[in-house]
């Protein structure tokens, strides 16, 4: 049997950490799949137990600087849930955050020193053009002898992470950023170390004067300070997440035994009586019973204003009650509420990877080994052609310069940054403003989309038809046809039923029991009352029943938007009801947004076509197709591809779930069954369809900073590699001193992370 668990890493640092635990984890027997996530530190990993085991595949992570934390994400994620508190988080959190005062610590004792280390090499430089007084012997001897004891402090304190990747490079020969940067400093360090303690002897040969004790200094300190920035922004971008389990009450007020009593959230049961009091958190979903009020949906919806309340009503876990008092029934609790899936699903998206990221994810394998390369070819390259020129000393110390600035300049930190931060943040934001994405490739492929289906029921209309007109053609009277509609409707879902068996209540016409009930797909359906059996539905139905009727007489109210829906026994028709469905007026401000956004509406139903057709030009829809069977839904979808468009279909349905899955991006409306929520790639939450253009403002953000991300990250290697190298000195004398090679490299990741953090800011 094979298990996927997801597992926090321990230890990850760079994008070629990734890589590097994924490569590693593969090689081991018994192991399906692994998936490491560079921007949440999680790996998913599928594995057959019993060939191996999360122990196992820790012990060979361990030697290469990385653990497995054991306990999975996913238990993780249900004790958040399921223990009220954001303990598991926090305590998760916390961690993270004693590291980084250990990092920012270390970050500020370096950088005072790294500073007297600028203040000199600039003095030394300016000094040198004659743009300042030059040192004199003594200040030269007095920071001579300094230097080599700040070199020697950072060198094992700070850079202690760089000198265990050197190790981990010699000893099990796998190498990274830490690995990289360690070998450069190192190469520095023990150079200057040797041409200063053997100064006399090596004076025929080499110079102390150029040794690399400040860029050894002032290297390590630039890439911690990075590295401590990196992280403290990092931990900004995930901040979404624990802001969704801050919404979760820690208690809720029941009612036992007739009295009142407070409870924490995870003793509530399903059934349970709940009083919620005006400005108290609703503990978990539920149907109010008692009461009203009007209640604050906007942490779940995006929505601001609040939303009444009534009996009846759905309230969901985390939103604030106003004013009123009500009761409501426990209908979800713990790991089932609407947050909790709404906390699971932010948290998978968030370390789904996106396809964009395939070609970066490719460098970052290749990278380091590469870079080893390229910084010794240009090593030997100076050694080989410099010595002519320079002479020796001068040689050795830019082939030095130019093998310690490769190392150190060549990140790909940046890299394997640009994606997944960018994600978190996009799919962080998107569930703050009520738009639920399901993966990262949902969201890359979202804006790309030309052509948007949308279902007509509850999409473009409310959902919520009346009854306009009651037509009599046969022998019963009009309370009669109600009372048969409505004794069958009671049975069906469809909100026609709903519509009929409304109006029935508020004529006070009694219902009676049918028997042989049957839903006609797409059509409507047959039931059996007494011991006649009748069909409703549309025209549909009929013309199965070869009852002719005179189609022209519907077209009046059809032709206003109104469907009919006609009552027949097995061979004659006894009555047309019309119901009208509002249109959502936020419905056409979003097609017209839509189009701006250069994307063909298209409107799909199983209605009436003249229904359809009437609202689909108040709406201003492109193209309608209706009379559709839920099956043939699916295949409009797939001969709209099969044309060459990316389709996003919107539904809210049972019977979309099919298209839904078909369509390039599934959208499903409102908090949505569990079906839709399944098979859609974007869940808007609170039935607001105007939402959908939020969501794809979203999905092009997200994609304008990844694709900014990648690209300056790539510049950057691209530029930075050659220029260190020194491939422009012959022509401009461009050496890049590895001091500047360690700010950029700094700076690289750290603008990566605040242009993905830039998201977070900009409106949707
Ligand atoms: P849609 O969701 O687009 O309305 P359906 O397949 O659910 O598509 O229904 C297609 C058509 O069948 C409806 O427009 C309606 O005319 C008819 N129909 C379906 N269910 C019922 C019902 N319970 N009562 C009356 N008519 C129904
Ligand atoms: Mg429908």
């Amino acid at each position: 049997m094979n298990t996927t668990n997801t597992y926090q890493v321990k230890g990850m640092h760079c994008a070629s950490c990734a890589s590097n635990i994924e490569r590693t984890v593969k090689k081991i027997a018994g192991v399906e799949n692994i998936s490491v996530n560079n921007g949440t530190e999680n790996a998913k990993i599928t594995f057959d137990s019993k060939m191996t085991s999360p122990e196992i595949i820790n012990q060979n992570l361990e030697p290469l600087g990385y653990s497995l934390v054991i306990q999975t994400a996913e238990e993780m994620g249900t004790t958040i849930i399921a223990h009220a508190g954001h303990l598991e988080l926090n305590q998760s959190k916390s961690e993270k955050l004693a590291e980084i005062a250990v990092m920012k610590k270390g970050v500020f004792g370096a950088l005072p020193i790294a500073g007297i280390s600028i203040f000199i090499m600039a003095w030394e430089i300016l000094g040198s053009y004659q743009l300042v007084t030059p040192m004199s012997l003594t200040i030269y001897e007095f920071f001579h002898h300094l230097l080599p004891i700040f070199a020697t402090y950072i060198f094992i304190t700070i850079g202690k992470p760089y000198l265990l990747g050197v190790y981990r490079f010699f000893r099990y020969g796998s190498a990274n950023m830490d690995s990289l940067i360690g070998l450069g400093t190192s190469v520095a360090f023990i150079y200057s170390f040797i041409v200063s303690a053997f100064e006399e002897v090596l004076a025929p040969y080499l110079s102390a004067q150029y040794n690399f004790y400040d860029v050894t200094i002032v290297v390590i300190t630039f890439i911690a300070l990075g590295k401590y920035l990196e992280a403290k922004s990092k931990l900004k971008t995930g901040d979404a997440i624990e802001k969704l389990l801050g919404l979760q009450a820690k208690t809720a007020l029941v009612i036992r035994d007739g009295k009142e009593i407070e409870i924490t959230i995870e003793a509530v049961i399903l059934g349970d009586l709940i009083v919620v009091k005006p400005g108290q958190k609703i503990s978990v979903d539920g149907v109010v019973v008692e009461g009203s009020s009007y209640v604050d949906e906007s942490m779940i919806t995006g929505e601001p204003v609040p939303v009444e309340k009534t009996i009846n009503a759905q309230v969901v876990a985390g939103t604030i009650n106003t004013t009123g008092t009500f009761n409501f029934r426990a209908t979800k609790v713990g790991s089932e509420t609407l947050l909790s899936h709404i906390i699971k699903m932010v948290e998978e998206a968030q370390g789904s990877k996106a396809p964009i990221q395939a070609l970066a994810d490719k460098i970052s394998t290749v990278f380091v080994p590469t870079v080893l390369v390229i910084a010794i070819i240009s090593f030997g390259f100076w050694m080989y052609f410099g010595l002519p020129v320079f002479g020796f000393p001068k040689a050795l110390s830019f082939a030095l310069t130019s093998f310690v600035g490769i190392l150190v300049i060549a990140c790909p930190c940046a890299l394997g940054l640009a994606t997944p931060t960018a994600i978190i943040v996009g799919v962080g934001k998107g569930a703050k403003e009520g738009v639920l994405v399901k993966d990262a490739a949902t969201l890359e492929t979202l804006h790309k989309a030309n052509v948007v289906v949308v279902d007509k029921t509850g999409t473009i209309t409310k959902g919520k038809p009346t009854i306009t007109k009651v037509q009599v053609l046969g022998d019963k009277n009009e309370q009669e046809i109600i009372g048969i509609l409505a004794t069958l409707e009671s049975k069906s879902e469809h909100p026609i039923a709903y519509a009929i068996v409304n109006y029935a209540k508020e004529k006070n016409i009694a219902l009676t029991t049918p028997s042989n009930f049957e839903i006609v797909k797409g059509k409507g359906l047959k039931g059996t009352i007494g011991d006649t059996e009748y069909f409703v539905g549309n025209l549909k139905i009929i013309s199965d029943l070869n009852i002719s009727y005179d189609t022209q007489s519907l077209e009046e109210e059809t032709k206003q938007g109104r469907t009919p829906v006609l009552l027949a026994t097995k061979n004659t028709l006894l009555g047309v009801v019309f119901v009208a469905d509002p249109i959502k007026p936020e419905a056409i401000e979003t097609v017209k947004a839509l189009h701006k956004l250069k994307k063909t509406v298209v409107m799909l139903t199983g209605d009436n076509k003249n229904t359809a057709e009437y609202i689909a030009k108040i709406v201003g829809i492109d193209q309608v197709f209706a009379e559709v069977m839920p099956a043939d839904k699916l295949n409009i979808i797939k001969d709209l591809q099969a044309k060459g468009n990316i389709v996003v279909m919107v539904g809210d349905g049972i019977n979309d779930a099919p298209a839904l899955a078909q369509a390039d991006v599934g959208v499903a409306m409102g908090t949505g069954t569990d079906v839709a929520i399944e098979s859609a790639g974007i869940t808007l939450l609170g039935g607001d369809i105007s939402k959908l253009v939020k969501a794809v403002k979203l999905s092009k953000i997200t994609m304008n900073g990844i694709k900014q991300n990648l690209f300056w990250a790539f510049l950057y290697n691209i530029i930075g590699i050659p220029l260190a190298g020194g491939l422009f000195y012959p022509i401009f004398g461009w050496l890049l001193s590895p001091v500047f090679a360690g700010f950029a490299m700094a700076m690289s990741s750290v603008s990566v992370v605040s242009n993905s953090l830039r998201i977070k800011a900009m409106k949707l």
